[in-house]
Protein backbone atom coordinates (compact mmCIF):
# COMPACT_ATOMS: atom_id res chain seq x y z
CA UNK A 1 0.00 0.00 0.00
CA UNK A 2 1.63 3.45 -0.71
CA UNK A 3 1.27 6.18 1.80
CA UNK A 4 -1.80 7.80 -0.73
CA UNK A 5 -4.23 5.32 -0.40
CA UNK A 6 -7.42 6.45 1.22
CA UNK A 7 -7.66 4.97 4.47
CA UNK A 8 -11.66 4.21 3.64
CA UNK A 9 -10.19 1.41 1.74
CA UNK A 10 -7.76 0.16 4.11
CA UNK A 11 -9.55 -2.99 5.48
CA UNK A 12 -10.74 -4.06 1.45
CA UNK A 13 -10.32 -7.52 0.62
CA UNK A 14 -9.90 -7.49 -3.05
CA UNK A 15 -12.44 -10.72 -5.26
CA UNK A 16 -9.76 -13.22 -6.27
CA UNK A 17 -10.78 -14.11 -10.18
CA UNK A 18 -10.60 -17.98 -11.30
CA UNK A 19 -7.18 -18.21 -12.57
CA UNK A 20 -6.47 -17.30 -16.22
CA UNK A 21 -3.10 -18.81 -16.87
CA UNK A 22 -1.32 -17.96 -19.55
CA UNK A 23 2.08 -20.35 -18.99
CA UNK A 24 0.42 -23.73 -20.39
CA UNK A 25 -2.41 -25.41 -22.25
CA UNK A 26 -4.86 -26.20 -19.48
CA UNK A 27 -8.25 -27.82 -19.56
CA UNK A 28 -10.00 -24.93 -18.40
CA UNK A 29 -12.99 -25.94 -15.77
CA UNK A 30 -12.68 -22.78 -13.62
CA UNK A 31 -14.45 -19.71 -14.75
CA UNK A 32 -17.52 -21.23 -16.30
CA UNK A 33 -16.62 -19.63 -19.48
CA UNK A 34 -18.31 -21.64 -22.98
CA UNK A 35 -16.58 -24.27 -24.12
CA UNK A 36 -18.18 -23.07 -27.08
CA UNK A 37 -17.12 -20.11 -29.60
CA UNK A 38 -19.56 -16.79 -30.09
CA UNK A 39 -21.72 -17.59 -33.48
CA UNK A 40 -20.38 -16.72 -36.53
CA UNK A 41 -22.34 -13.64 -36.68
CA UNK A 42 -21.16 -11.92 -33.77
CA UNK A 43 -17.86 -12.44 -34.53
CA UNK A 44 -17.79 -10.61 -37.91
CA UNK A 45 -20.57 -8.02 -36.29
CA UNK A 46 -17.93 -7.07 -33.74
CA UNK A 47 -14.93 -7.36 -36.58
CA UNK A 48 -17.17 -4.58 -38.53
CA UNK A 49 -17.21 -2.30 -35.25
CA UNK A 50 -13.26 -2.43 -34.80
CA UNK A 51 -13.16 -0.11 -38.28
CA UNK A 52 -14.74 2.10 -36.27
CA UNK A 53 -12.68 2.02 -32.77
CA UNK A 54 -11.79 5.93 -33.32
CA UNK A 55 -15.53 6.92 -32.20
CA UNK A 56 -16.82 6.71 -28.96
CA UNK A 57 -19.26 4.58 -28.55
CA UNK A 58 -23.04 5.35 -28.38
CA UNK A 59 -23.63 5.75 -24.27
CA UNK A 60 -27.08 4.92 -24.72
CA UNK A 61 -26.46 1.52 -26.21
CA UNK A 62 -29.65 2.33 -28.42
CA UNK A 63 -29.37 -0.55 -31.07
CA UNK A 64 -28.69 -3.02 -27.88
CA UNK A 65 -31.90 -1.66 -25.83
CA UNK A 66 -33.47 -2.61 -28.98
CA UNK A 67 -33.08 -5.99 -29.06
CA UNK A 68 -32.91 -7.15 -25.77
CA UNK A 69 -36.57 -5.00 -25.62
CA UNK A 70 -37.41 -8.06 -28.04
CA UNK A 71 -35.94 -10.49 -26.32
CA UNK A 72 -37.13 -10.41 -23.04
CA UNK A 73 -40.48 -8.80 -23.97
CA UNK A 74 -39.53 -5.44 -22.14
CA UNK A 75 -39.40 -1.81 -23.11
CA UNK A 76 -36.01 -0.46 -23.59
CA UNK A 77 -36.56 1.66 -20.61
CA UNK A 78 -36.50 -1.35 -18.39
CA UNK A 79 -32.95 -2.12 -19.38
CA UNK A 80 -29.33 -0.98 -18.79
CA UNK A 81 -26.73 -3.01 -20.59
CA UNK A 82 -23.38 -2.77 -18.63
CA UNK A 83 -19.82 -3.87 -18.94
CA UNK A 84 -20.66 -7.41 -17.59
CA UNK A 85 -23.54 -7.88 -14.91
CA UNK A 86 -20.47 -7.30 -12.06
CA UNK A 87 -21.19 -3.31 -13.35
CA UNK A 88 -24.61 -3.75 -12.36
CA UNK A 89 -24.40 -5.94 -9.32
CA UNK A 90 -22.23 -2.67 -8.24
CA UNK A 91 -24.18 -0.12 -9.39
CA UNK A 92 -26.83 -1.32 -7.34
CA UNK A 93 -24.93 -1.11 -3.97
CA UNK A 94 -23.86 2.00 -5.12
CA UNK A 95 -27.30 3.15 -5.63
CA UNK A 96 -29.54 1.53 -3.25
CA UNK A 97 -27.28 0.87 -0.24
CA UNK A 98 -26.01 2.41 2.88
CA UNK A 99 -25.74 2.82 6.15
CA UNK A 100 -29.37 2.42 6.93
CA UNK A 101 -30.12 0.12 3.95
CA UNK A 102 -28.20 -3.30 4.26
CA UNK A 103 -28.06 -6.30 1.65
CA UNK A 104 -28.78 -9.63 2.55
CA UNK A 105 -27.47 -12.24 0.79
CA UNK A 106 -26.67 -16.07 1.83
CA UNK A 107 -23.69 -16.93 3.17
CA UNK A 108 -21.91 -19.67 0.13
CA UNK A 109 -22.61 -17.45 -2.27
CA UNK A 110 -21.20 -15.30 -5.06
CA UNK A 111 -18.01 -13.76 -3.87
CA UNK A 112 -18.18 -10.57 -5.05
CA UNK A 113 -21.01 -9.55 -2.91
CA UNK A 114 -19.34 -9.20 0.25
CA UNK A 115 -16.46 -7.05 -1.64
CA UNK A 116 -19.42 -4.83 -3.02
CA UNK A 117 -20.78 -4.21 0.20
CA UNK A 118 -17.73 -3.73 1.67
CA UNK A 119 -16.30 -1.26 -1.14
CA UNK A 120 -19.42 1.31 -0.76
CA UNK A 121 -19.39 0.93 3.39
CA UNK A 122 -23.08 -1.18 2.99
CA UNK A 123 -23.49 -3.27 5.72
CA UNK A 124 -23.70 -6.79 4.86
CA UNK A 125 -26.35 -9.26 6.31
CA UNK A 126 -25.22 -12.56 6.01
CA UNK A 127 -27.78 -15.28 6.37
CA UNK A 128 -26.85 -19.53 5.99
CA UNK A 129 -28.13 -21.53 3.53
CA UNK A 130 -29.99 -24.85 4.98
CA UNK A 131 -28.30 -27.83 5.91
CA UNK A 132 -28.15 -29.14 1.91
CA UNK A 133 -26.97 -26.00 0.59
CA UNK A 134 -30.97 -24.82 -0.04
CA UNK A 135 -31.92 -21.25 0.34
CA UNK A 136 -34.82 -21.08 2.49
CA UNK A 137 -36.82 -18.51 1.00
CA UNK A 138 -38.70 -18.06 4.44
CA UNK A 139 -35.19 -16.02 5.66
CA UNK A 140 -35.77 -13.58 3.22
CA UNK A 141 -39.44 -12.94 3.62
CA UNK A 142 -40.13 -9.89 5.68
CA UNK A 143 -36.88 -8.81 5.76
CA UNK A 144 -36.81 -5.02 5.19
CA UNK A 145 -33.56 -5.52 3.80
CA UNK A 146 -32.15 -5.48 0.00
CA UNK A 147 -32.01 -8.48 -0.62
CA UNK A 148 -29.28 -9.77 -3.67
CA UNK A 149 -29.50 -13.52 -4.86
CA UNK A 150 -28.38 -15.64 -7.71
CA UNK A 151 -30.89 -17.35 -9.23
CA UNK A 152 -29.58 -20.48 -9.64
CA UNK A 153 -27.07 -19.85 -6.81
CA UNK A 154 -23.63 -20.17 -7.19
CA UNK A 155 -21.28 -22.15 -6.65
CA UNK A 156 -23.88 -24.48 -5.56
CA UNK A 157 -25.88 -24.19 -8.74
CA UNK A 158 -29.19 -25.00 -7.05
CA UNK A 159 -32.52 -22.98 -8.18
CA UNK A 160 -35.84 -21.57 -6.35
CA UNK A 161 -38.81 -21.55 -8.18
CA UNK A 162 -40.24 -17.99 -9.25
CA UNK A 163 -43.08 -18.58 -6.95
CA UNK A 164 -41.02 -18.68 -3.62
CA UNK A 165 -39.03 -15.26 -5.16
CA UNK A 166 -42.10 -14.03 -5.49
CA UNK A 167 -43.18 -14.30 -1.68
CA UNK A 168 -39.81 -12.85 -1.11
CA UNK A 169 -40.51 -9.61 -3.45
CA UNK A 170 -44.25 -9.63 -2.36
CA UNK A 171 -43.04 -9.29 1.41
CA UNK A 172 -40.39 -6.71 1.02
CA UNK A 173 -41.93 -4.00 -1.41
CA UNK A 174 -39.81 -1.09 0.25
CA UNK A 175 -37.20 -3.01 -0.36
CA UNK A 176 -34.86 -4.00 -3.26
CA UNK A 177 -34.57 -7.28 -4.33
CA UNK A 178 -32.15 -8.42 -6.95
CA UNK A 179 -32.15 -11.60 -8.29
CA UNK A 180 -28.75 -12.45 -10.42
CA UNK A 181 -30.10 -14.51 -13.34
CA UNK A 182 -26.12 -15.33 -14.42
CA UNK A 183 -26.60 -18.88 -15.06
CA UNK A 184 -30.38 -19.30 -15.90
CA UNK A 185 -30.17 -20.41 -19.25
CA UNK A 186 -29.15 -23.38 -18.49
CA UNK A 187 -32.02 -24.74 -16.96
CA UNK A 188 -33.85 -22.74 -14.45
CA UNK A 189 -37.15 -20.26 -14.57
CA UNK A 190 -36.33 -16.48 -14.74
CA UNK A 191 -38.46 -13.97 -12.70
CA UNK A 192 -38.45 -11.49 -16.14
CA UNK A 193 -42.34 -11.86 -16.38
CA UNK A 194 -42.54 -11.25 -13.36
CA UNK A 195 -41.01 -7.34 -13.81
CA UNK A 196 -44.57 -5.99 -14.31
CA UNK A 197 -45.68 -6.74 -10.78
CA UNK A 198 -43.23 -5.49 -8.53
CA UNK A 199 -41.16 -2.47 -9.08
CA UNK A 200 -38.86 -3.89 -6.21
CA UNK A 201 -37.32 -6.34 -8.55
CA UNK A 202 -34.22 -5.61 -10.64
CA UNK A 203 -32.45 -8.92 -12.65
CA UNK A 204 -29.42 -9.05 -13.57
CA UNK A 205 -28.14 -11.55 -16.50
CA UNK A 206 -25.21 -11.66 -18.37
CA UNK A 207 -24.01 -13.17 -21.52
CA UNK A 208 -20.61 -14.28 -20.36
CA UNK A 209 -22.05 -17.95 -19.64
CA UNK A 210 -24.49 -19.11 -21.80
CA UNK A 211 -24.01 -16.65 -24.89
CA UNK A 212 -20.24 -16.88 -25.49
CA UNK A 213 -19.07 -13.33 -24.88
CA UNK A 214 -16.80 -13.52 -21.04
CA UNK A 215 -14.60 -11.91 -22.86
CA UNK A 216 -16.37 -9.23 -24.40
CA UNK A 217 -18.27 -8.25 -20.91
CA UNK A 218 -21.67 -7.65 -21.64
CA UNK A 219 -24.91 -8.13 -18.94
CA UNK A 220 -28.09 -6.36 -18.33
CA UNK A 221 -29.74 -4.83 -15.55
CA UNK A 222 -33.94 -5.71 -15.90
CA UNK A 223 -35.87 -3.50 -14.11
CA UNK A 224 -39.31 -1.39 -13.36
CA UNK A 225 -37.93 2.32 -15.54
CA UNK A 226 -37.43 4.67 -11.92
CA UNK A 227 -34.91 1.74 -10.77
CA UNK A 228 -33.36 1.64 -14.19
CA UNK A 229 -33.07 5.69 -14.03
CA UNK A 230 -31.20 5.47 -10.73
CA UNK A 231 -28.46 3.27 -12.19
CA UNK A 232 -28.20 5.51 -15.09
CA UNK A 233 -27.95 8.29 -13.14
CA UNK A 234 -24.81 6.24 -11.11
CA UNK A 235 -23.67 5.35 -14.61
CA UNK A 236 -23.45 8.58 -15.85
CA UNK A 237 -22.01 9.47 -12.82
CA UNK A 238 -19.15 7.00 -13.15
CA UNK A 239 -18.62 5.77 -17.45
CA UNK A 240 -21.06 6.60 -19.35
CA UNK A 241 -19.04 4.45 -22.20
CA UNK A 242 -19.29 1.62 -20.46
CA UNK A 243 -20.22 -1.00 -22.56
CA UNK A 244 -17.90 -0.61 -26.12
CA UNK A 245 -18.23 -0.38 -29.93
CA UNK A 246 -17.17 -4.18 -30.21
CA UNK A 247 -19.58 -5.26 -27.20
CA UNK A 248 -22.70 -3.37 -28.41
CA UNK A 249 -22.68 -4.99 -32.21
CA UNK A 250 -21.78 -8.12 -30.80
CA UNK A 251 -24.52 -8.71 -28.13
CA UNK A 252 -27.06 -7.46 -31.23
CA UNK A 253 -25.78 -9.99 -33.05
CA UNK A 254 -25.76 -12.49 -30.08
CA UNK A 255 -29.51 -11.64 -30.09
CA UNK A 256 -30.02 -12.61 -33.18
CA UNK A 257 -28.56 -15.73 -33.15
CA UNK A 258 -30.92 -17.28 -30.11
CA UNK A 259 -30.97 -20.99 -31.40
CA UNK A 260 -26.91 -21.13 -31.72
CA UNK A 261 -26.92 -20.36 -28.23
CA UNK A 262 -30.02 -22.21 -27.36
CA UNK A 263 -28.13 -25.45 -28.89
CA UNK A 264 -25.14 -24.90 -26.98
CA UNK A 265 -27.85 -24.75 -23.89
CA UNK A 266 -28.90 -27.89 -24.20
CA UNK A 267 -25.46 -29.48 -25.10
CA UNK A 268 -24.53 -28.05 -21.57
CA UNK A 269 -27.52 -29.41 -20.15
CA UNK A 270 -26.81 -33.56 -21.58
CA UNK A 271 -22.97 -33.56 -20.74
CA UNK A 272 -23.77 -32.05 -16.67
CA UNK A 273 -25.99 -34.91 -16.75
CA UNK A 274 -23.40 -37.30 -17.78
CA UNK A 275 -20.73 -35.89 -15.89
CA UNK A 276 -22.83 -36.05 -13.08
CA UNK A 277 -23.35 -39.44 -13.23
CA UNK A 278 -19.57 -40.46 -14.29
CA UNK A 279 -19.14 -39.15 -10.78
CA UNK A 280 -21.64 -40.98 -9.21
CA UNK A 281 -20.01 -44.11 -10.35
CA UNK A 282 -16.83 -42.78 -8.51
CA UNK A 283 -18.47 -42.15 -5.38
CA UNK A 284 -18.88 -38.25 -5.49
CA UNK A 285 -21.74 -36.44 -4.22
CA UNK A 286 -22.76 -33.52 -6.54
CA UNK A 287 -25.15 -31.05 -6.17
CA UNK A 288 -28.33 -31.23 -8.13
CA UNK A 289 -27.19 -28.66 -10.61
CA UNK A 290 -28.96 -26.43 -13.02
CA UNK A 291 -26.03 -24.25 -14.43
CA UNK A 292 -23.01 -24.63 -16.67
CA UNK A 293 -20.77 -25.93 -13.55
CA UNK A 294 -21.43 -28.50 -10.79
CA UNK A 295 -20.23 -28.64 -7.29
CA UNK A 296 -19.17 -31.94 -6.16
CA UNK A 297 -17.42 -33.76 -3.02
CA UNK A 298 -15.91 -36.80 -2.22
CA UNK A 299 -15.54 -38.77 1.03
CA UNK A 300 -12.25 -40.41 -0.03
CA UNK A 301 -10.90 -37.24 -1.36
CA UNK A 302 -10.66 -33.35 -0.01
CA UNK A 303 -11.61 -30.25 -2.29
CA UNK A 304 -7.93 -28.76 -1.96
CA UNK A 305 -6.20 -32.06 -2.61
CA UNK A 306 -8.45 -32.60 -5.54
CA UNK A 307 -8.24 -29.39 -7.06
CA UNK A 308 -3.93 -29.53 -6.66
CA UNK A 309 -3.82 -33.26 -8.07
CA UNK A 310 -6.06 -32.34 -10.98
CA UNK A 311 -4.09 -28.91 -11.89
CA UNK A 312 -1.09 -30.95 -12.06
CA UNK A 313 -2.57 -33.28 -15.02
CA UNK A 314 -3.65 -30.22 -16.56
CA UNK A 315 -7.00 -29.64 -15.58
CA UNK A 316 -8.31 -26.30 -13.70
CA UNK A 317 -11.10 -26.61 -11.19
CA UNK A 318 -12.15 -23.77 -8.74
CA UNK A 319 -11.92 -24.89 -4.76
CA UNK A 320 -12.89 -22.15 -2.30
CA UNK A 321 -11.52 -23.31 0.77
CA UNK A 322 -14.75 -21.43 2.73
CA UNK A 323 -15.43 -23.29 6.38
CA UNK A 324 -19.35 -24.89 5.14
CA UNK A 325 -17.71 -25.65 1.72
CA UNK A 326 -13.89 -27.12 1.77
CA UNK A 327 -14.59 -30.59 0.36
CA UNK A 328 -16.26 -29.40 -2.65
CA UNK A 329 -14.92 -28.51 -5.69
CA UNK A 330 -17.12 -26.47 -8.49
CA UNK A 331 -15.95 -27.96 -12.19
CA UNK A 332 -17.40 -25.90 -15.25
CA UNK A 333 -19.31 -28.19 -17.48
CA UNK A 334 -17.35 -28.11 -20.77
CA UNK A 335 -17.36 -30.21 -24.29
CA UNK A 336 -17.41 -34.00 -23.42
CA UNK A 337 -14.01 -34.31 -24.64
CA UNK A 338 -13.28 -31.83 -21.87
CA UNK A 339 -15.09 -33.37 -19.25
CA UNK A 340 -13.58 -36.86 -20.88
CA UNK A 341 -10.94 -35.64 -20.02
CA UNK A 342 -11.44 -34.21 -16.36
CA UNK A 343 -13.02 -37.90 -15.74
CA UNK A 344 -10.56 -39.64 -17.00
CA UNK A 345 -7.96 -37.45 -14.47
CA UNK A 346 -9.79 -38.40 -11.89
CA UNK A 347 -9.99 -41.96 -11.97
CA UNK A 348 -5.83 -41.47 -12.40
CA UNK A 349 -5.98 -39.22 -9.24
CA UNK A 350 -8.11 -41.82 -7.29
CA UNK A 351 -5.94 -44.89 -8.38
CA UNK A 352 -2.75 -43.48 -7.72
CA UNK A 353 -4.13 -43.37 -4.20
CA UNK A 354 -5.40 -46.42 -4.05
CA UNK A 355 -9.42 -45.41 -3.99
C1 LIG B 1 -20.28 -14.88 -13.65
C2 LIG B 1 -21.22 -14.27 -12.67
C3 LIG B 1 -21.61 -12.93 -12.74
C4 LIG B 1 -21.06 -11.88 -13.61
O1 LIG B 1 -20.48 -12.15 -14.74
P1 LIG B 1 -20.05 -11.02 -15.76
O2 LIG B 1 -19.02 -11.70 -16.57
O3 LIG B 1 -19.55 -9.83 -15.01
O4 LIG B 1 -21.30 -10.70 -16.53
C5 LIG B 1 -22.55 -12.47 -11.84
N1 LIG B 1 -23.08 -13.27 -10.92
C6 LIG B 1 -22.73 -14.55 -10.80
C7 LIG B 1 -23.36 -15.38 -9.75
C8 LIG B 1 -21.78 -15.09 -11.66
O5 LIG B 1 -21.38 -16.35 -11.50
Amino acid sequence: MSRFFSAKYASLQAYTPGEQPRDAEYIKLNTNESPYPPAPAVVSAAAREAERLNLYCDPACTELCKAAARLYGLGPENILPVNGSDEILYFSFMAFGDERHPFAFPDVTYGFYPIYANVNHVPAHIIPLREDFSIDPEDYCNLGENIVIPNPNAPTGMALSVSRIEDILRTNPDNVVIIDEAYVDFGAESCVPLLGKYDNLLVTQTFSKSRSLAGARLGFGLGNPALIRDLNTVKYSVNPYNVNRMTQAAGVAAIESLDYYRKNCQAIAETRAYTIGELAKLGFETLPSLTNFIFTQSPAIPGGTLYQALKERGVLVRHFGQPRTENFVRVTIGSRPQMDAFLDAVRAILKERGL
